[in-house]
């Protein structure tokens, strides 16, 4: 298939514009300054002012719970922690002082956050003041190299992830604490949560989190992002001295990557909560290897892909327009927490009603598009819309703020995410949308059309006394009923759905006008 999509953009494109061939590389945004250390640190340095006085530093560290030994769980969120707990030059509350003094939010799981894959740290810093960006790349370089990790430190900080890990950071983490070990299934994620296990974090020897630390606290698995209100030539210097005499320990292991095997059996999970308010359905497919694309062709492959999402999404907020909606909110995507896999997954919101019947909804409008796929009007409004967007974003290049920046660049660092900037990515919509076909794009179902098992995941409130939830094989039998239900295709409104929105209690309007066909 691959191929074949291959051969089409050359073809389409070849004749929309002569400098975008499928084969072309990606090219780096010229604006951005992407270099690496000899130690192997790698930097991206963007000068960019929105908001003027302001430089956002990052420190990306490509390591997570996946690096974990099994004597080590939970270790990568502490380690986070302890970057706020004493450093070299920044004595215990030195650093959370220093943040509050120049007004950013502080402490750990603020300036900060652990997933399974990365570790990053997030300074933003006003310069208004002179000496604050010094000082702030101190921290930064601290964090980097030279976290104290004193025993003392260790010893407190073990009750405050204790009581975190109980606690979470409110309903939906709990709750996902629940789910993630059965949608992870079979991979190593399922036993690598960032949260790790309470026995290990109540009794780990301080030299496993040391351990930790010095492995993979390593400059060739780092990337210092720096955009704001400040000089290349500035930022390039204060990167090599904070970070140039950084050394990779001896005898390292190498950064490896889990496997996310598919389903064997399609199950499912209800995970309730005291304190949560909403009741929601997701189904995931399994998930599949994908990597970022590095040329044009791969680029457009995606490209394809987001169409798909979106019409997909169209769908279901149209459902939600109508009178007694099956949910309040729905969408898909085919994003993944595993490095290097997408999976293709859909959710729907059901606030207080009843969830088995949105994800019953969800299913069948799942089901329609493999089966029947999408209609040539509605890729032509979804072409239009995406052009209309990029053309927006274009027309505002100036405005983007440097936070939007520096999440390009973490994602290019972690995942190869491209990072052409807006005026390639102009110049691709523009020469690339119009060629794409209904067919390119109701292929996109072949990567899970045809999978059997999928897990399904629903949350929300407690059931109120006398109430009682679906059970979860209920769930499963929704989705397995799925592929025998008998559907029709989706035909098109008479009434185009902008001028829908505008008009009072459209969804009457909506059913009168279904009756009359
Ligand atoms: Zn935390």
């Amino acid at each position: 298939m691959f191929h074949k999509l291959l051969v089409a953009a050359l073809f389409f494109s070849s004749i929309a514009s002569a400098q975008t061939n499928a084969g072309d590389k990606l090219p780096v945004d010229p604006k951005v300054t992407v270099g690496k250390l000899p130690n192997g640190l790698t930097y991206y340095i963007r000068p960019n002012k929105m908001p003027e006085k302001k430089v956002e530093l990052r420190l990306v560290v490509n390591t997570g719970s996946i690096m974990e030994d099994d004597s080590q769980q939970g270790l990568a969120h502490m380690a986070e922690h302890m970057a706020f707990n004493g450093t070299k030059n920044y004595k215990k509350n030195d650093i959370v002082s220093f943040l509050q003094s120049i007004g950013v939010g502080f402490g750990n799981d603020l300036n900060a956050y652990t997933s399974f894959d990365e570790t990053v740290y997030i300074l933003p810093i006003p310069t208004d003041k002179a000496g604050n960006l010094e000082k702030g790349f101190d921290i930064l370089e601290d964090w980097a190299h030279n976290v104290t990790y004193l025993d003392q430190d260790i010893e407190e900080e073990r009750a405050i992830i204790l009581e975190e890990s109980r606690l979470g950071k409110g309903a939906e983490d709990r709750m996902f604490k629940k789910i993630l070990p059965e949608l992870f299934a079979n991979s190593k994620h399922g036993d690598r949560l960032p949260i790790g296990q309470d026995s290990i974090i109540k009794s780990f020897k301080p030299d496993e989190i040391r351990r930790y630390y010095k492995e993979w606290y390593r400059p060739e698995l780092m990337a210092v992002i720096v955009v704001g209100d400040i000089t290349p030539a500035k930022a390039q210097e204060l990167v090599k001295k904070h970070f140039g005499s950084l050394t990779n320990p001896p005898g390292v292991r190498p950064r490896s990557y889990a496997e996310m095997p598919p389903y064997k059996n399609s199950s499912a999970i209800f995970a309730t909560d005291k304190e949560a308010t909403n009741y929601s359905a997701s189904l995931n497919y399994s998930a599949f290897k994908n990597a970022e694309p590095t040329t044009v062709g791969a680029y457009r492959k995606d490209l394809v892909q987001g169409i798909f999402v979106s019409l997909m999404n169209q769908r279901l907020q149209e459902l939600t327009q109508k009178e007694n909606p099956p949910f309040i909110y729905g969408g898909v995507d085919f994003g993944s927490y595993a490095r290097n896999y997408d999976a293709f997954s859909a959710f729907v919101s059901t606030g207080t009603g009843d969830v088995k019947k949105g994800l019953a909804a969800l299913t069948e409008e799942v089901e329609r598009v493999k089966k029947f796929g999408f209609t040539a009007a509605e890729l032509d409004r979804a072409k239009k819309t995406r052009l209309n967007n990029i053309e927006r974003a274009w027309n505002n290049r100036d405005k983007t703020e440097s936070s939007a920046y520096v999440d390009e660049y973490v994602g290019n660092f972690l995942t190869q995410e491209p990072i052409p900037g807006i005026e390639k990515e102009y110049e691709y919509a523009k020469s690339l949308l119009p060629g794409i076909t209904l067919d390119e794009v109701n292929n996109v179902t072949a990567v899970f059309k045809d999978e059997k098992n999928k897990f399904i995941y629903a949350m929300g409130p407690e059931p109120k006394a006398g109430d009682s939830l679906p059970s979860e094989a209920d769930l499963v039998a929704v989705v397995d009923n799925g592929s025998k239900l008998e559907l029709t295709a989706y035909e098109e409104k008479n009434i185009d759905a902008d001028l829908l929105k505008t008009m009072p209690k459209a969804g009457k309007i909506l059913s009168s006008t279904k009756d009359a066909v």
